[in-house]
């Protein structure tokens, strides 16, 4: 069976789009992927009415037959992987992950206006720079020039090392590394943190369920056997697990990092010694940086064929450095808001030059990142910053969209007293159905303990608010990069900065009032904890499921144009992580089906579906 991909436009503005962008001929190519998900869903032989009426506008056609190579991802029964296979840990590993947990607005005509809610920037690349002459080793923030993306600065707290190597000076560059089986193919800050790497990739194994169904899956086919994929992420053990199983899934990976703070050296090493060419070290410079990038990608004897990018640096470059390499390359697999929008602007300028996944808007990745991994991490965000116990404690969250909805939700459960601003009268109406009192910042903000941002808007906390807080405050954001928080206007002679602990100022006032700024404003779970691997799982199987499904598409289904994912696939994710809660999905019956209109097997909401 197979499932229909609309288009990013047809898509992002549901019920305006064109009928003609809902195609199935044109616009939205058949997914021979989808097989892996229709099987894996499939009840029993049996009912369905594929015929059932499905409005254009509302809900992609139903499922056609299909095939493809992804099929030797179906599980012969047709059932998703057991729980027990796939039993949860524990959870106290200490990742970081990428997320860029924003949005960006599609226009009907495809054009991404606005992209309000990331936390990378526009980048601005550095495509001038050809020298990797330079070998700064220890380099600030601060002190980076901002000719690399945002998203390659942006902050990440350390993530837990086992072995300190910041006595270590030498460049990475500058060292002669061989793994045990005398290959050299690769640089990492120290090949001997193998070890200690593999441990971590094995933790994060254990709550990665889809990726490791996936690979059992593929023991009998290898649907991306021939597959070159060229990788520019995160480089932590999540990362380390996709590449693994895509390695698994037959496909070769050179591998860069995306980010110059959040390699893990250990995961570097671990994958480095198994054999993966990677190129990345925690605190690179900006030379370091397309350096790295340039090593994954030119490369005698070596030329890859699908991209797979976080941030949109990689894909810039080989534009700008290597554009006959788009000869050979099926497809790009982006995963950040930052990234996408690159792709759309390329594609409205007729310059995308191959076919390209948006995975950032998948429902399944937006919903788990939003809601269900702030709800998560903004605990720990704060407790690992302060210390502090949250029982009783009066906390304002501003907007009640899904993040804040994760934290307002996380902290009531703590024994909080939670008061929620919000400017928009349904949300706001949701607060208050969930037991929050809605007030206005001003109303509360000389009482409260903790004052938390969650809105993508900017200057929700202006330095009036700053001014009138109480001694100790706690002041931190969860929202739109660092825009949410006043900072700058904090930044002036009579008051102090003291820094107490990594990513906690306390900003000082002359009458020895001081409040606690978490990250200088900058995300809190990003910046000072970690995000949970479940929730980097579904991320993580969307864009193996997408470079599969790019790699086996025949000539012609995809054009050069940005696609998003179908609901289909979503729903597949989603199935794939099931297993681990022990959770019995529910079948339609034959005559439910009808009666819905729905195809047995899914999709089983309109794209509008808000969830
Ligand atoms: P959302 O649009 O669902 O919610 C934001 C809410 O803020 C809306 O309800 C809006 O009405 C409200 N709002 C806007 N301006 C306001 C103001 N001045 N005062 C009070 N309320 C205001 O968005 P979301 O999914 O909740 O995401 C919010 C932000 O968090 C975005 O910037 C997003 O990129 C970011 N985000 C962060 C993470 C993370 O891990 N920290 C994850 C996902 C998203």
């Amino acid at each position: 069976m197979s499932v229909q991909v609309v288009s990013a436009a047809a898509a992002a503005k549901v019920p305006e789009v064109e009928l003609k962008d809902l195609s199935p001929s044109e616009a939205e190519p058949q997914l021979g992927l989808s097989t892996a998900a229709v099987s894996a869903m499939a009840p029993p032989a049996g009912g369905g009415d594929p015929e059932a009426p499905a409005p254009a506008a509302e809900r992609p056609p139903a499922p056609g037959p299909g095939s493809g190579p992804a099929a030797a991802l179906s599980p012969a029964a047709g059932k998703v992987p057991q729980a027990s296979a796939m039993k949860r840990s524990d959870p106290h590993h200490q990742h970081q992950r990428h997320r860029d947990g924003g949005e960006a607005l599609v226009s009907p005509d495809g054009t991404v206006t606005e992209a309000p809610r990331t936390v990378k920037k526009q980048i601005q690349f550095a495509d001038q720079k050809q020298e990797f002459n330079k070998r700064p080793t220890k380099i600030g923030r601060r002190s980076l020039s901002r000719s690399i993306s945002q998203s390659s600065t942006d902050s990440y707290s350390s993530a837990a090392s086992y072995t300190d190597s910041s006595d270590d000076e030498t460049s990475p560059r500058d060292k002669q590394q061989k793994n045990s089986k005398g290959n050299s193919d690769f640089c990492v800050k120290n090949i001997k943190q193998a070890e200690f790497g593999r441990r971590e990739i094995e933790i994060a194994e254990q709550e990665m369920p889809a990726l490791m169904a996936l690979r059992k899956r593929a023991q009998g086919e290898k649907p991306l056997a021939g597959a070159k994929i060229v990788g520019c992420t995160h480089i932590t053990a999540q990362t380390a697990v996709l590449m693994e199983t895509l390695g698994a899934l037959g496909a070769q990976c050179r591998w860069a990092a995306c980010n110059i703070y959040s390699t893990l050296n250990e995961v570097a090493a671990a994958l480095a010694e198994s054999g993966f060419p990677v190129f990345a070290w925690k605190g690179e410079s900006e030379d370091d940086f397309w350096w790295c990038i340039d090593r994954c990608v030119n490369v005698e004897g070596w030329q890859p064929n699908m991209i797979l990018d976080d941030g949109g640096d990689l894909t810039h470059w080989i534009y700008k450095k290597y554009p006959n390499m788009f000869k050979k390359i099926k497809g790009i697999v982006e995963e950040s808001v930052t990234g996408v929008h690159r792709l759309y602007q390329l594609s409205k300028a007729g310059k995308l030059c191959v076919p390209a996944m948006n995975v950032n808007d998948s429902v399944t990745k937006q919903k788990f990142d939003n809601l269900y991994c702030c709800r998560e991490s903004i605990l720990d965000g704060l407790k690992r910053t302060t210390d502090m116990m949250f029982g009783g404690k009066q906390v304002v969250v501003c907007g009640y969209g899904e993040v804040g909805k994760g934290c307002c939700a996380a902290l009531k459960a703590m024994g909080s007293i939670v008061y929620v601003t919000e400017i928009d009268p349904i949300c706001a109406l949701q607060a208050c159905m969930d037991g929050f009192r809605l007030v206005k910042l001003n109303e509360v903000i000389r009482q409260v303990d903790i004052v938390i941002t969650c809105t993508g808007n900017k200057n929700v906390v202006t330095r009036e608010h700053l001014d009138r807080m109480k001694n100790s405050c706690i002041v931190c954001n969860m929202g739109h990069s660092n825009t949410e928080i006043d900072v700058a206007s904090l930044r002036t002679p009579e008051l102090t900065w003291e820094r107490v602990r990594s990513q906690v100022d306390h900003v000082i006032w002359p009458d020895g009032k001081r409040i606690v700024l978490l990250a200088e404003g900058r995300l809190l779970n990003l910046s000072c904890s970690t995000v949970p691997t479940f929730v980097l799982s579904i991320t993580a199987t969307t864009q193996a499921l997408a470079l599969i499904e790019l790699y086996n598409a025949p000539e012609g289904r995809y054009k050069q144009d940005v696609y998003l994912l179908p609901k289909k696939m979503d729903e597949y994710v989603a199935s794939l992580h099931l297993p681990t809660f022990d959770a019995h999905l529910t079948e339609l019956t034959d005559e439910q089906a009808k009666y819905l209109g729905l195809n047995k097997n899914g999709p089983f909401k309109p794209n509008y579906y808000r969830y």
